[in-house]
């Protein structure tokens, strides 16, 4: 049977190569990407019921609202269906002291409604942080399946490979409607590109990026679709972020809890 494509992703230092290294262990390789100096690592890695993953460890990015070569690797990659690394299944790895941070870019990669699902690693932090966490909450509120791992106390990473291999029952329902970023912007896309996802449609517009030839003729066509000034579609980007951080702020409301009274750190 074919092999599936898992990209590992998400801020710097929340541990996704640690992530790597437990699922690949030496089945792995570092490479570069064409005509950039960014490493380039991916490995292998087998799964319950006999199947096979190639893992891609893919630079440390804060977001989608790309700003340096790193993170436009992680942007063109998520863009470009066409690519032989383009993920059946989005991992993104957070780190459980730093999730209202490290959550902006998993709404972001649901958006693009790709398959995602959370590894919150660092669990054996929350003691000491005095942080508690339902994940059973947290799962149906970002409409996702949730790993917690402690990558340095090997736990964790069998339940990660369990909900790998399940990856075709992941929602793909967005987290943020573009429409609520502005209504009527959105809805005048919608009817320009009816068949595109809007999302994608806006990162086309707002990302300085390199999309490769395939779609080239779509893309400029998208690109020059500008019915806004950069100070306006910068003004736009701007409510996006705090879109996010609201939806991320009453995810957490209902699914984490720290008693700074119960913390030892
Ligand atoms: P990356 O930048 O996302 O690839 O993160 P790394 O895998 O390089 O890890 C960043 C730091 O977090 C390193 O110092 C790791 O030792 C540490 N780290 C990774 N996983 C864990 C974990 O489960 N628990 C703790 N306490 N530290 C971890
Ligand atoms: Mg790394």
């Amino acid at each position: 049977s074919k092999q599936i494509n898992v990209a590992l992703i998400g801020n710097p230092n929340t541990g996704k190569t640690s992530v790597f290294n437990a699922l690949t262990g030496l089945n792995q390789k570092v490479g570069n990407y064409p005509g950039i100096t960014v490493d380039k690592k991916e490995g292998v890695c087998k799964l319950p019921r006999g199947v096979k993953a190639h893992i891609l460890d893919l630079p440390g990015t804060y977001s989608l609202n790309a700003s340096s070569l790193d993170e436009n690797v992680v942007i063109e990659l998520l863009l470009n269906k066409n690519d032989k690394d383009f993920p059946d299944v989005a991992v993104v790895v957070t780190d459980v002291e730093n999730l209202k941070r490290n959550l902006l870019i998993f709404t972001q990669i649901k958006d693009l409604e790709i398959p995602t699902l959370l590894v919150i690693n660092m669990a054996d932090r929350m003691p000491k942080k005095g942080i508690s966490l339902d994940i059973d909450a947290l799962e149906k509120e970002l409409n996702t399946k949730i790993a917690l791992v402690s990558t340095r106390k090997n736990q964790g990473i069998d339940n990660l490979k369990e909900l790998i291999s399940n990856y075709r029952t992941l929602s793909t329902t967005p987290c943020l409607e573009t429409t609520a970023i502005d209504e009527a912007y959105f809805s005048n896309l919608k009817k320009a590109f009816p068949n595109q996802l809007l999302y994608k449609l806006w990162l086309v517009i707002t990302q300085d990026v390199n999309f490769g030839k395939t779609n080239r003729k779509e893309i400029d066509a998208v690109a020059n679709f500008k019915t806004k000034s950069n100070a306006d579609l910068k003004r736009l980007q701007q409510k996006e972020t705090i879109k996010r951080y609201q939806l991320i702020n009453n995810v957490l409301k209902k699914g984490q809890t720290i008693d700074l009274s119960q913390a030892t750190d």
